[in-house]
């Protein structure tokens, strides 16, 4: 987004300032969207701070985005973004982020894994002067699978990245207006918000034990591949060490090479080939080397593709309509 655009952005909170907003993303969630709304009225409208509630429809391909209109008609407290098709979780938060208008936003996912009830704990303790509060599942009702592999995700993009993104915190997140404002200013197209937020927050956050539930209705819209692309999102976006251990392997190779030569050099000239030094060793040999080149070329066009992105200055998302009463 340029720098037009981010105004603009921010321009959308001109209307009445609300304490609290909740930011949810959509995505064909289409048998949650009611139950939420009326769990996440229950939770705010007693405490008598004034809040929003802006849902994010990512392209939603089923009737999520007719249920939100509903909503909106009914309650005025319902804002909706909808985009013209799916850009994935993070651009749904990057534009909740831009739109939200409150003094302090929550982020929450609509599938009813992690509770509305508890959104008070996250925003009570933000109170304290935090930058930022993560939901953290005590228990985490994901499959066997999905825990295992954010566990050794989180793990190793720590060991890569140095950013530790604690691998039991759900999308449910209480951020201060202030950060908000330093993420907004962020105008990276592969964004990865967790990665962000804790390099951002550096000794500023805290955290809060909340419960996790498993889905209420639909399935994970994530994918294995899905996953893969956000874990290369995040190392590529917070280190530059695959391109250095590229370059390392190849340095390591050369250096192999060269003293394979010498030796076979010196092999020869003693007149004592040994037998070894067959057709099979070097086919063997070609196979590695050449896989090590695509290694380092595919390392390289990671970030190339990346910046690439950058550069072709598409916006994040498109917003296809706005649904809101208040003024923009
Ligand atoms: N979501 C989205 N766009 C996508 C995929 C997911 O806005 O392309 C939303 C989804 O509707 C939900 C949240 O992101 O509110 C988390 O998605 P999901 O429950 O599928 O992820 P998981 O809980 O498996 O991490
Ligand atoms: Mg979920």
């Amino acid at each position: 987004m340029n720098d037009d655009r981010l105004e603009d952005a921010q321009d959308s909170r001109g209307g009445r300032p609300v304490q609290l907003s909740v930011v949810v993303p959509v995505f064909n969630e289409r048998d949650n969207i009611d139950q939420l709304h009326d769990r996440l009225d229950g939770a705010l409208r007693p405490r008598g701070r004034t809040y929003e509630l802006l849902f994010i429809d990512d392209g939603s391909t089923d009737d999520s985005f007719d249920k939100l209109e509903a909503l909106h008609e009914r309650d005025p407290a319902v804002r909706v973004v909808r985009f013209v098709r799916n850009f994935g979780q993070q651009k749904a938060v990057a534009a909740g982020l831009r739109y939200a208008r409150g003094d302090v936003v929550v982020l929450i996912d609509a599938d009813l894994q992690t509770l509305p009830e508890e959104i008070p704990k996250l925003t009570d303790k933000l109170a304290e002067g935090y930058d930022i509060v993560y939901g953290i599942r005590e228990r985490r009702e994901d499959p066997l699978l999905r825990k295992l592999g954010s566990w050794c995700m989180s793990h190793l993009l720590y060991r890569m990245t140095g950013i530790d993104v604690p691998d039991s915190a759900s999308g449910f997140i209480a951020l201060d207006r202030r950060f908000v404002d330093s993420i907004n200013l962020f105008n990276e197209k592969s964004s990865y918000f967790s990665g962000l937020f804790a390099w951002l927050s550096y000794g500023r956050w805290a955290a809060v034990p909340v419960s996790h539930q498993a889905r209420q209705a639909g399935r994970s819209n994530y994918t294995i591949p899905k996953l893969i692309g956000l874990a290369l999102n995040f190392v590529c976006n917070f280190s530059e060490m695959p391109l250095r251990f590229a370059t390392y392997l190849g340095g390591g190779f050369v250096i192999l090479g060269t003293l394979g030569l010498i030796a076979c050099l010196a092999a020869h000239v003693l007149a004592s080939a040994p037998s070894w030094a067959g057709l099979w060793a070097l086919a063997a040999a070609m196979a590695l080397f050449s896989g090590v080149q695509l290694l380092a070329i595919g390392v390289v066009g990671e970030y190339l593709g990346r910046v690439y992105t950058e550069v072709k200055q598409r916006p994040a998302f498109v917003v296809r309509d706005i649904l809101d009463h208040g003024g923009d």
